[in-house]
């Protein structure tokens, strides 16, 4: 493969040349859009992109990757820029393309149950499409109002419902890309059956933007789930969550099942505008939710709970019985992420089998303790998929560069644990620049040279997100 040498900054010419290409005004290149463009959610890397472009349709698209062959010019597929793996960052000069006004529901199939979106559709605009037809999207989380289903294809995005309905990946019948050579290739046709060789749909899924641009997804809905119930559990112990989580896999269709700590707790509660599930404090706390579709689960729930507080596995526990007591359970997990994010938290999203996570936890908390004894860490996570959100907040002392630097030692261990387990370093953030020198504890040099053949394929030039996934 061409090793792309990303320019400093593309010349102004070029620039000219690449309004020509979009309609009017589509090309920004001042400091404010360069800045809120050029980054997302990760504050490692400070954003420096030579322009920000905004395609309308697909053709415009492929005639941005043709100018990009042409002068070898890097581009950054940008979404709602919500991820948390410095993906859709561009801190090299590299042009960023956003799909912002590629933001339209084109078509809906009540008998496929599917909907053809752009890839600028944002997610909560999906899930809402997906309510007003009585129907429902599946894949959930806190950024879903801001993120796109471009960026969530690129990351195969997980989320809270992982447990009952899988990721992105499972909801994605049909893809249109166009790849880093400006072709356009329509993946799947949105069929059920299809057994034609190579899935390459899938490859595209979770590939954060380095083989190409998805530019239009045909989405699945799903019946919508009846009177969501969740219950908060406290739990005297880490080891205790487990078996709470199999006391009620074994008895219910869990729909989410999802802990934190009481530290994130008690961050969540100092905000002030989210009301406590109940009184006694706990050191961790799980979030299920069921669908209680009937009278009879309900009360299976309610005995399962009475099981797992005789055991000696819950300490304390609420269940909600209306829609605004369900809401405000779910903004006790659901606002953490964003109410931490004001201390430059130092995030890994690690996963194992679910049947390791309890051996898995205690070796990272010894490795966390033994090495961050000053350091607040919180966590959380989606624990029914075997996926934990490890985050190390920043003391107001450190400065953040300082503060990586502690952080990225302590790395080292963390993803040595990881890789005894035959976890992820990356349960579903994706690896974008903050993992990818971590890759090989989770993937083979074999497979690494595999991927970066396929890369090399569908994006001879390396004009794609270079520096993505793996170093430049
Ligand atoms: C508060 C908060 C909570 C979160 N919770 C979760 C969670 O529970 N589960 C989870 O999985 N994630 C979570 N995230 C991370 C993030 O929201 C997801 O990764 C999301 O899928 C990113 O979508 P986006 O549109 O913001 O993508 P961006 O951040 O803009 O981009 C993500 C990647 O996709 C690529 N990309 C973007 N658009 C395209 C396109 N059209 N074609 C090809 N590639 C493209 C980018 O280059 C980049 O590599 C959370 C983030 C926040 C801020």
């Amino acid at each position: 493969m061409n090793h792309l040498r990303v320019p400093q900054m593309t010349n102004p010419a070029l620039i000219e040349a690449l309004k020509t290409l979009v309609e009017p005004g589509k090309v920004l290149t001042d400091a404010d859009s360069l800045n809120a463009y050029g980054k997302d959610w990760t504050k490692h890397f400070a954003p420096a992109p030579s322009a920000i472009v905004f395609p309308k349709t697909t053709e415009q698209v492929q005639a941005i990757v043709r100018w990009a062959n042409e002068h070898k010019v890097a581009l950054v597929p940008s979404g709602g820029r919500t991820g948390l793996s410095a993906g859709a960052v561009a801190a090299n000069g590299e042009v960023v393309v956003a799909f912002d006004y590629m933001n339209q529901i084109l078509a809906f199939n009540e008998y496929d149950r599917t909907v053809v979106c752009q890839a600028g559709v944002v997610t909560k605009q999906l899930q809402l499409f997906a309510e007003d037809k009585g129907l429902y999207y599946p894949v959930d989380f806190a950024s879903s109002g801001s993120s796109q289903l471009g960026g969530n294809i690129g990351t195969n995005a997980g989320g809270i419902k992982v447990i009952r309905y899988g990721m992105t990946r499972n909801w994605v019948a049909g893809l249109k890309v166009v790849t880093g050579t400006g072709e356009l290739l329509e993946l799947n046709r949105d069929l059920i059956k299809n057994a034609t060789g190579y899935d390459m749909r899938q490859l595209f899924i979770g590939a954060e933007g380095t083989l190409g641009f998805v530019v239009e997804a045909t989405m699945r809905l799903e019946r919508a789930p009846k009177n969501l119930t969740a219950m908060v559990l406290g739990t005297p112990d880490f080891d205790s969550i487990m078996p709470v989580l199999h006391a009620f896999q074994n008895k219910l269709d869990l729909t989410a099942f999802e802990f934190f700590s009481d530290k994130a707790l008690a961050k969540i509660l100092a905000r002030g505008d989210v009301p406590p599930a109940f009184d006694t404090d706990c050191p961790f706390y799980a979030l299920l939710e069921f669908e209680a579709s009937t009278e009879e689960v309900a009360e299976q729930a309610l005995a399962t709970f009475e099981h797992c507080v005789e055991q000696g596995w819950v300490l304390d526990g609420v269940m909600s019985q209306s829609e605004q007591q369900l809401q405000n359970l779910w903004k006790l997990r659901e606002y953490i992420s964003e109410t931490i994010s004001h201390w430059t938290p130092y995030k890994n999203d690690i996963s194992v089998t679910v049947g390791q996570v309890p051996a898995f936890l205690h070796d990272i908390d010894r490795i966390v303790e033994a090495n961050y004894p000053d350091f607040e860490v919180v966590w959380f996570g989606h624990i029914g998929d075997g996926n934990l959100h490890l985050n190390i907040l920043k003391p107001e002392n450190l400065s953040k560069d300082e503060f990586f630097a502690k952080c990225a030692i302590v790395n080292k261990w963390v993803f040595e644990t990881v890789q005894k387990y035959n976890g992820s370093i990356s349960a579903e953030h994706g690896v974008g620049m903050t993992k990818r020198d971590y890759l090989h504890y989770s993937r083979s040099p074999a497979e690494i040279g595999y991927m970066k053949a396929i890369k090399a394929v569908f994006d001879p030039n390396g004009i794609m997100n270079p520096g993505k996934i793996f170093p430049l």
